[in-house]
C-alpha cells in the first residue's frame, strides 16, 4: 500500500496480515505486490467501488461493508467462470474512525480467507464519504471464461439462487415501505442479510465453465443485466414470471403485493448468475440452477416479454438506490 507517515501504522495494524495462497510471494507493505502467475491460467481482473448513501446504506456494518465490497468484486468474478486469488483496496474515510476500521478489517479478513483470497495492496486517503474500491483478480483456463455475448437462438436462459431478496431488504433498510403483515418474523432480516451479505456464486461460475453459452452477475437487477447479455448476443428473450425462484420471505412478501415482482426482477444487488445455455443440456442440481426462459430473435435485440407476451422494461430497469443506470 502507498502511504504517508500516518497511514503506515494505520495499514500496519489493520491491513497487513500474512498472505494464505502461495502463488502470492508478497503482500502488502512494499511499493508492490508479487505474485507468480498461476501457471497454464489467464488472469480475470474487475473492479466495482462502493459509496457509502449510493452502494449500501450508511448505517450498515462496517464488517458488511466489507463483506459486500469483496463479495461484489468475485462476483463479477464468478461470472466469467473464474477462481480468485488477490485483491486490492483502496478506501476513502472522512475520518479515521478506528472502532470502524477494526470491524471493517476483521470483516475484511474474514471474508478473503472465506473465499480464498489476499489481500495484497491498496491506498487510504481522506474523503468525503466512506469510498471503496476493491480490484479483485482471478484465475481461469484460456478460452474457457464465460463472457455476455455468444448466447445462441433457443438457448435457456437460467439464473442461480433467488431473485429480488436484496431489492425487498434495500425498500425496507430505507424505509420506502412497511413489513407487508404477510412476512414472518424473520423475514425481514433475512431479506437485509441478502442485500448486506451477497454470496459471489464462484463453484457455479467455474462449474459451468464450458456450458454456458453466455453469462453475468446480476448487480443492476435481474432484467437490466439479462438485457446486457441479450445486447451483447443480438438477442430477445422470453421469460416466465412464474419460474422466477423466490425465496420463502419474498414469497410471503408478494402474497400481500403481488404487483411487487416487477420490483424484484428490476430491483439490483442481487448478486446471483444469469447464464444462457443450450436447450438440450442435462442441468447439475450441483449448478443450484433455475430456467426462467429462453433466448429467441423474434423481438427487436435487448427486448424481454413475459410468456404472454407482454414486453417487460429490460434494459429501462432501473436501481432505485443508486438512482441511475450503473
Ligand atoms: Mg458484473
Amino acid at each position: 500500500m502507498a502511504a504517508g507517515p500516518d497511514e503506515f501504522d494505520l495499514i500496519r495494524r489493520h491491513f497487513d496480515w500474512p498472505p494464505v495462497r502461495s502463488e502470492v510471494a508478497l503482500g502488502v507493505g512494499d511499493d508492490a505486490a508479487l505474485i507468480h502467475p498461476p501457471a497454464g491460467q489467464q488472469l480475470a481482473i474487475g473492479t466495482d467501488m462502493l459509496i457509502a448513501g449510493r452502494h449500501f446504506p450508511e448505517a450498515t456494518p462496517p464488517e458488511a461493508v466489507a463483506h459486500k465490497a469483496l463479495a461484489v468484486n468475485l462476483s463479477d468474478l464468478a461470472a466469467m467462470g473464474a477462481a480468485p486469488l488477490a485483491f486490492t483496496l483502496s478506501l476513502g474515510l472522512p475520518a479515521t474512525d478506528e472502532t470502524w476500521l477494526m470491524r471493517f478489517s476483521s470483516g475484511l479478513r474474514e471474508a478473503a480467507d472465506r473465499w480464498g483470497c489476499d489481500l495484497v495492496g491498496g491506498d487510504t486517503i481522506g474523503a468525503p464519504r466512506t469510498t471503496l474500491s476493491i480490484t479483485a483478480f482471478g484465475m481461469v483456463p484460456p478460452e474457457t471464461a464465460i463472457r455476455r455475448g455468444g448466447a445462441r437462438v433457443g438457448d435457456l436462459i437460467a439464473v442461480t439462487g433467488t431473485i429480488g431478496d436484496a431489492a425487498l431488504g434495500l425498500a425496507l433498510a430505507l424505509g420506502q415501505t412497511e413489513s407487508p403483515s404477510t412476512l414472518a418474523e424473520t423475514d425481514a432480516d433475512y431479506l437485509r442479510d441478502r442485500l448486506d451479505r451477497p454470496e459471489p456464486r464462484l463453484s457455479a461460475g467455474q462449474a459451468l465453465r464450458g456450458h454456458a453459452t453466455a453469462g453475468l452477475d446480476i448487480s443492476d437487477g435481474l432484467l437490466q443485466d439479462l438485457g446486457h447479455m441479450l445486447t451483447a448476443s443480438g438477442l430477445s428473450a422470453e421469460i416466465d414470471l412464474d419460474a422466477i425462484p423466490l425465496s420463502g420471505a419474498a414469497r410471503r412478501w408478494l402474497e400481500e403485493r403481488p404487483a411487487d415482482i416487477e420490483r424484484l426482477i428490476a430491483g439490483g444487488d442481487d448478486y446471483e448468475l444469469v447464464v444462457a445455455l443450450p436447450p438440450a443440456i442435462e442441468l447439475d442440481p450441483a449448478w443450484g440452477l433455475t430456467v426462467i426462459g429462453r433466448l429467441t430473435d423474434e423481438w427487436s435485440d435487448g427486448e424481454i416479454r413475459e410468456r404472454a407476451g407482454r414486453p417487460l422494461p429490460g434494459q429501462r430497469g432501473y436501481n432505485h438506490f443508486r438512482g441511475s443506470q450503473a
